[in-house]
């Protein structure tokens, strides 16, 4: 049986991020990364520092430890990575597992890989890396993963990291790129010291006051929504929360 390369399970907790933010949520972050980006907060799931933490789990196994661990105290699971669309079936196997108990799943990914069960994730967020990260989305390939999950009336929204100027006019290409779509946009500001330690809620809340201004001032971005990552606001770069 195919299985689930898992990093951690955790939770119940809030989810902080884009179109899921506030919602109670139990979590699963996979390991491996098809990226390398310059500020991952999340490096230890590609970069082999935590290697020995990561099991390989059957989805039934996953789905029983999250059970142990919440009880009946969640009815949303979030898949992060890692990239977890690296995962084929047995991802499958994990969803449709969950949604038998009837709890809904929310994903996020790069964009940068298409699977079929993207179509039964409940809230999918794409969140192609802008320059600051030291990839270069495929744009051909998202939007070919945009167009099927449109035809398929799937609820997904993009969501892109702000941290300069730079990512914030790729961020502007990529929603006058998708402007017709009518696809919920997201701005999140960027963590430029994902391992400080101690309370960094002023330094975030700085650079989201230089996020709206970027916003407020420029007619092209009047759907968007910048946002802050709530649960850094609130327990800044603790892990496992
Ligand atoms: Fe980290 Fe995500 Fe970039 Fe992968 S895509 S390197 S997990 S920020």
């Amino acid at each position: 049986m195919s299985k689930i390369p898992v990093m951690e399970i955790f939770g119940p907790t809030i989810q902080g991020e884009g179109m899921v933010m506030g919602r109670k949520s139990m979590f699963v972050r996979t390991a491996g990364c098809d990226y390398k980006c310059s500020w991952c907060d999340s490096a230890f799931t590609w970069d082999g520092s935590e290697k020995e933490r990561i099991r390989m789990m059957a989805p039934m196994d996953v789905f029983q430890e999250l059970k142990e661990l919440g009880g009946d105290h969640f009815d949303h699971v979030t898949i992060t990575g890692g990239n977890p669309a690296l995962i084929g079936d047995a991802m499958k196997q994990f969803i449709e597992r969950l949604h038998q108990s009837n709890i809904e799943v929310g994903l996020e990914t790069q964009g940068s890989k298409w699977q079929d069960w993207f179509y039964l994730v409940n809230d999918l967020t794409i969140s192609p890396k802008p320059p600051s990260s030291g990839m270069k989305p495929d744009l051909e390939l998202l939007d070919d993963i945009i167009r099927k999950l449109k035809n398929h009336k799937s609820n997904f929204s993009l969501k892109i990291v702000v941290f300069d100027d730079a990512d914030f006019e790729f961020a502007k290409m990529l929603n006058n790129r998708y402007m017709g779509d009518h696809i919920p946009f997201f701005l999140s500001v960027g963590n430029s010291n994902p391992g400080e330690e101690g309370d960094i809620s002023s330094r975030l809340l700085h650079s989201l006051d230089w996020l709206w201004g970027k916003v407020l001032e420029d007619p092209e971005m009047n759907n968007v929504r910048p946002l802050p990552q709530l649960h850094a606001l609130v327990w800044s770069n603790k892990r496992g929360v």
